[in-house]
């Protein structure tokens, strides 16, 4: 069997025992401390996810500083989507070939299903070349990560059953415990926050508006909104993707941008592109019309 099919198998398997995982929690019950950290695990490595390996690694949106590059390349590594290089150079496939063959995760081409989770289990999506991240492996710390992705995501999950078991020791009045932890903290948390992300790829080019015509089924999705932090202006992203603003409206809430507009001002980040309002406006002209 070829190394990609292995893998392929692997992340099918992965995603049956992840699933089942979080049926634990009839076992474990559950405690105000694991929602807690259910929650805060799910907003760091989401933020991770949308403002690191999107924004800023897949469409360089904004600028920052190394240290604080790779802080971005490590949250995102802890949602267990795939490594930083991996989840880009896709990413970048994604815009470039936008519902064709040769976009994996297009429901025009492939299928709802496909499109959601199904294109992960192929051989396929493991054999790219990662010709169009080349720019990120002048970075050893970012190949680093890449390389040990799946020891970064174990040690987080062990770590969070050690979490769990020291404040039981601690303060049994929390009612909390080690598989507790495990299972809200990082099973619970890391399959929500997939679906969330997934849900860009399948609902958003399937269900929702499209004020802006970028030549493909991308859609502005509320759910997906609220869920992916911000993601689910999928429309508008797809017209603007050099953008940091998703939300390009001041209605359009936007979680991950409020975070990277508050962390500019703290001076982490600079240098937040965002689209002129002639140049939105220009573009909703020649467009669809813009219902929204
Ligand atoms: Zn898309
Ligand atoms: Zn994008």
């Amino acid at each position: 069997m070829t190394r990609a099919k292995k893998q392929a198998r692997a992340v099918a398997a992965g995603f049956i025992v992840f699933h089942a995982a979080c049926l634990l929690a009839f076992y474990t019950g559950v405690s105000t401390a694991a929602i807690v950290v259910a929650i805060v695990m799910y907003l760091i490595r989401g933020l991770g996810v949308t403002a690191g390996f999107h924004r800023y690694f897949a469409h360089k949106a904004f600028r920052t500083s190394r240290p604080f590059q790779f802080v971005l390349a490590f949250a995102g590594s802890l949602a267990t989507q795939g490594g930083l290089l991996w989840w880009v150079s896709h990413h970048r496939d994604h815009h470039r070939y936008t519902e064709s063959d040769r976009d994996m995760h297009s429901p025009r081409a492939h299928g709802l299903w496909h499109a959601h989770m199904g294109w992960m289990m192929t051989p396929e999506c493991f054999s790219t070349s990662g010709a169009n991240v080349k720019d990120l492996h002048k970075y050893p710390e970012l190949k680093a990560l890449q390389r040990h992705y799946v020891w970064i995501v174990l040690g987080q999950a062990a770590f969070l059953f050690v979490l769990g078991a020291v404040l039981n020791m601690l303060w049994p009045q929390l009612g909390t415990s080690g598989l507790q932890m495990l299972v809200w903290g990082y099973f619970i948390s890391t399959v929500v926050l997939w679906h969330s992300t997934f849900m860009v790829n399948s609902v958003c080019h399937r269900w929702g508006r499209s004020p802006y015509d970028a030549r493909d089924d991308s859609t502005n999705n509320w759910l997906v909104v609220i869920m992916a932090l911000g993601e689910g202006w999928h429309n508008n992203h797809h017209k603007f993707a050099g953008s940091a603003r998703h939300g390009l409206k001041w209605w359009q809430f936007d979680l991950t941008w409020i975070v990277l507009r508050g962390l500019e001002k703290l001076g982490v980040v600079s240098d937040l592109k965002v689209p002129r309002p002639a140049q939105i406006a220009a573009t909703a002209a020649a467009g669809a019309p813009a219902s929204q």
